[in-house]
């Protein structure tokens, strides 16, 4: 089964038609259907590592300000416990637990009302070791390895997708403007992440600074930027990476999408 990075971006996309969702769908009409979906989400931050063992995972409508009609969107697949048991029993030294205590929330959803409008293929969401006040947060190598002990639900059918942003920065969104000129900064990081993932020079991938201020801007926090390490995590060596979106939205969001194998 492949792997495979979103770039969610705004919440608005959950109800629009564009490139962008036209590219989702063509994605999931290109790949073998899968038996259930991991979504690795930039918008579940947790202490540890946990993976949802729920039956009936809730819609989660975790965002504000948006039109009611985003507030109406449900999406009903069923959960995995089965499969979120066997993640927190396979993945060494207990790293990562199943909880009750979340459910889908847009990073899921959004996208994947657009590759799998049936809703019909149980999906688990998986959080990110990560906080936003965390003075020492892990280093992003210690995301890398573990996405790593993942591997072996891609031989069980199961389609492992990170979703976040390459480049997101609420601060300087334009809200209003969908197609706004890009920020200099945004495009020259999302080129710079580009030429690193065709390179396969992951270890430059661990350091966004080192794009300079343009890393900097791009992502002032790691929760949009860490799913993207997941998926390369988990790419074999001799395996393609090929882009399946390119673009920016709203000036500072990054929607580049890749499938691996
Ligand atoms: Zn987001």
């Amino acid at each position: 089964m492949p792997v495979i990075f979103i770039g969610h971006g705004s919440p608005m996309n959950m109800v629009q038609d564009n490139s962008y969702t036209r590219d989702l769908a063509r994605l999931a009409g290109s790949i073998p259907r899968p038996e259930a979906i991991l979504v690795i989400s930039a918008h579940w931050l947790t202490r540890g590592s946990f993976v949802t063992g729920n039956d009936r995972p809730e819609t989660i409508h975790d965002f504000y300000g948006f039109p009611k009609e985003l507030y109406e969107v449900k999406y009903p697949s069923p959960g995995a416990p089965e499969l979120a048991e066997t993640i927190a029993r396979t993945v060494p030294k207990g790293s990562v637990k199943t909880s009750l205590e979340w459910g889908f929330d847009h990073a899921s959803y959004a996208v994947l009302r657009h590759m799998y409008p049936s809703a019909d293929i149980p999906v688990l969401e998986m959080s990110l070791d990560y906080m936003f006040d965390d003075p020492r947060p892990r280093p992003l190598e210690y995301h890398y390895k573990l996405a790593r002990e993942l591997a072996f639900l891609r031989e069980k059918k199961v389609l492992i997708l990170g979703s976040g942003n390459i480049v997101h920065n609420l601060g300087m969104i334009d809200f209003e403007d969908v197609e706004a000129e890009p920020f200099k900064w945004a495009a020259e990081f999302d080129k710079w992440v580009k030429k690193n993932l065709v390179k396969g020079d992951h270890e430059s991938l661990f350091d966004p600074g080192k794009a300079g201020e343009a890393g900097e801007l791009s992502v002032p926090s790691l929760d949009h930027y860490l799913p993207m390490i997941y998926a390369i995590g988990l790419k074999k060596k001799d395996e393609a990476l090929t882009f399946t979106h390119e673009g920016i939205q709203n000036g500072s969001i990054s929607m580049r999408c890749f499938r691996i194998g």
